[in-house]
């Protein structure tokens, strides 16, 4: 984790003037027009819009997945917008944590398994991996699943792990693209309690694109996205 000297100072991501543009033939879509925000550490933001807003595009930006065409994406104090991509890979891998409307798992690995895995990929031994995904599992409230396959799993369960799995390698950032937008309301109450249980106890900053109003009630902001720049709700 990140010393809390530095936390005090700088935002844990930083969207700086954001320009983002498809070119469709002749035509050219602008998604991101100059948007701007600041995620703090142990902050939880809620990002709302309509369909087609540009909420992946910005997390897709954010997460050091696609380049912004103008403006700058800070992780920590690091600029990024003109690193090499095996540099912004490496800082992805190392700093952010992805969550996705479907879980994404590996189908023929258990629920540990698969949050070893990015540990064991980043040098962990197995015993430390193992020791470190069971605690992140047993917090999500899964200890009794550790040895399920992702199909022995309910909708819920399924991306509690997902979830353990995004934050196995202990990210400043983690960034959620309608994390429940397949579960039924009371399951998606369920994950979304133990993804902010989870941010106010690790520290990280964690923006979270939903429809849903009431979930993003609970979380600590709420902005939203028009004409292509970000705007506080509330
Ligand atoms: P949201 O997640 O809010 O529904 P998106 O960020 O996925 O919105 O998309 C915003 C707009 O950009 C949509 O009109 C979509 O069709 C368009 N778009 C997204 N990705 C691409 C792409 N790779 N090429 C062209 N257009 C795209
Ligand atoms: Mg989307």
């Amino acid at each position: 984790m990140n010393d809390a000297g530095e936390a005090a100072q700088n935002p844990s991501l930083f969207i700086d003037k954001v320009e983002r543009c498809y070119k469709q033939g002749d035509s050219s879509l602008d998604i991101l027009r100059g948007a701007d925000l600041a995620l703090w550490a142990g902050q939880s933001v809620a990002l709302i819009a309509p369909s087609g807003a540009g909420k992946s595009t910005l997390l897709h930006v954010a997460g050091l997945l696609e380049k912004p065409d103008a403006g700058e994406v800070y992780v920590g104090d690091a600029p990024t917008a003109h690193m090499e991509d095996a540099e912004r890979t490496a800082l992805r891998r190392l700093e952010i944590g992805f969550v996705y409307q479907f879980h994404h798992l590996l189908p023929e690995f258990t629920a540990i398994e698969n949050v070893m895995l990015p540990q064991m990929i980043r040098g962990l031994t197995k015993v430390e991996a193992k020791r470190r995904g069971s605690e992140l599992l047993e917090f999500l409230g899964l200890g009794h699943r550790l040895t399920h396959r992702p199909a022995e799993l309910s909708g819920g369960e399924q991306q509690r792990v997902a979830i353990a799995r995004a934050v196995a390698n202990g990210p400043r950032v983690l960034l959620a693209d309608e994390p429940t937008g397949n579960l039924d309301p009371r399951t998606a109450d369920h994950v979304f309690g133990v993804l902010t249980k989870l941010v106010q106890a690790s520290g990280l900053a964690a923006l979270v694109a939903t429809h849903n109003m009431d979930l993003a009630a609970r979380m600590d902001r709420r902005v939203t996205l028009r004409d292509g720049l970000i705007v506080e709700l509330d």
